[in-house]
């Protein structure tokens, strides 16, 4: 048994709905297929949410969302009289009636109650559409099988419920292919919760673990993970293998093709992840596995619009560990992650994106206790298998601001002097 995910991209249209149904055609084992919401629904579906708990007029909002999605059924299933209609306009009513009640308190639980339905969708039109092209399979509600804690938008596995019931719900009775929704579960009490956004990657390796898959394939409308963003780099490399460990790497400095938490489970268990084009499907793509390889590529991540603060005593006393616990603190509290980190005597810096909520929150409380300077508009650069060579290009019209070696990695804040 395999697992295929599906993107948001990947299903951003009716053609790429049928793309996907010949990709899916052309595999003739068991397959899990983990489908996230169509195009930018997600994106969409925050809004509506937004109004919805601000107690504003939400339909408009939701239109947008009915409309998208009603032009994709026009042209994958002409017959007006399909099931399918009737189910999507079941979702659609629930979703509504839902937006009449009155909001609770807590946003992060009305978010993960209306959110849900871009998954939701998005799975009854892939498992009506394939059906329609002969291509049997059943659709599963996750949410029956995959339980978290009530952390919503953030919700934590709890692995040995989800471990009994995803064995339970997920076998192979009169089809050999089950459509699933990515990024959404639910409490034990069936309240639906969320993994974080671009969360679908994750569940394809929860699941691969709970059901002891044989390899997870992650469609993207790229060829694989690149060596660099090809915003920045005309002649990117395609990485065809790479450890688990380079990829979490990758991933943990900014590399976004893979989502960070989706390597662990698949570690822990030695399942291969691809990482392969929907629009090239013959193409192996890029493999992720237990082995280290020799050739390395070096890979470039860039981040822009970073803001590097310097944050000293008000005594000139050193910063000691805890005064780091305090202003770690600040940090995590404030949900800012902090890119890079360096101490001396009596600075401690950080590079941090210009975010223009929590940034200002974390610069007001750290100020109750130290001195607080900054500097905006630089870039992290960071090279993994860098040389002397890889580090040159990335220099050219920057100045350098600071450096960062390990013995793979070397990270830069820089100034664009272009
Ligand atoms: N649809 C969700 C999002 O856009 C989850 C995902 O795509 O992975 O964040
Ligand atoms: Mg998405």
């Amino acid at each position: 048994m395999i697992i295929y995910k599906f993107g948001g991209a990947t299903i951003r249209s009716a053609d790429a709905v049928k793309n996907l149904a010949n990709i899916v055609r052309s595999y003739d084992q068991k397959l899990v297929v983990v489908v996230s919401a169509m195009a930018k629904t997600t994106n969409a579906m925050e809004e509506v949410v937004y109004l919805y708990f601000n107690r504003k007029d939400p339909s408009e909002a939701v239109l947008k969302v009915k409309n998208f999605h009603y032009s994709v059924l026009n042209e994958l299933f002409p017959d007006h009289s399909h099931n399918v209609y009737k189910r999507i306009g079941g979702l659609f009513d629930e979703l509504e009636k839902k937006l009449q009640s009155d909001p609770g308190l807590n946003y992060d639980f009305e978010y993960d109650q209306i959110i849900c339905y871009g998954e939701l969708l998005s799975t009854v039109i892939v498992s009506e559409y394939l059906s329609d092209e002969g291509i049997r399979n059943t659709w599963k509600d996750i949410r029956k099988a995959l339980k978290t804690d009530n952390t919503y938008r953030e919700a934590k596995v709890d692995w040995e419920v989800s471990g009994e019931l995803v064995k339970k719900e997920f076998v192979f009775r009169d089809t050999d292919i089950l459509i699933t929704q990515g990024f959404i579960a639910a409490t034990v009490n069936n309240l639906t919760t969320t993994l974080g956004r671009e969360g679908s990657d994750y569940t394809a390796a929860i699941l691969a673990s709970l059901l002891d898959a044989d390899q997870v394939v992650i469609w993207k409308d790229v060829p694989g993970v690149l060596n660099a963003d090809p915003k920045w780099f005309d002649d990117t490399i395609l990485i065809e293998h790479i450890s688990y460990r380079d990829a979490i790497e990758l991933a943990y400095y900014g590399v976004g093709v893979i989502h960070p938490r989706t390597i662990q489970p698949l570690k822990n268990k030695d399942i291969k992840l691809y990482v392969r084009s929907f629009i090239e499907p013959d193409k192996p793509g890029t493999l992720i596995s237990n082995q280290e390889y020799q050739k390395l590529i070096p890979s470039f991540i860039f981040r822009v619009g970073q803001v590097l603060l310097s944050i000293s005593s008000k005594d000139f006393s050193f910063i000691y560990e805890e005064n780091l616990e305090l202003i770690l603190g600040i940090f995590a509290r404030n949900k800012l992650r902090i890119n890079l980190m360096q101490n001396s005597a009596v600075c401690f810096q950080v590079c941090v994106n210009n975010d223009k909520t929590k940034l200002p929150a974390v610069v007001k409380d750290l100020e109750d206790h130290f001195t607080v300077s900054w500097t905006n508009n630089l870039e992290l650069i960071t090279i993994r298998y860098y040389d002397d060579t890889t580090i040159a290009r990335v220099l050219i019209n920057k100045e350098k601001i600071l450096e960062q070696r390990s013995k793979n990695t070397i990270q830069m804040v820089v100034r664009d002097m272009g």
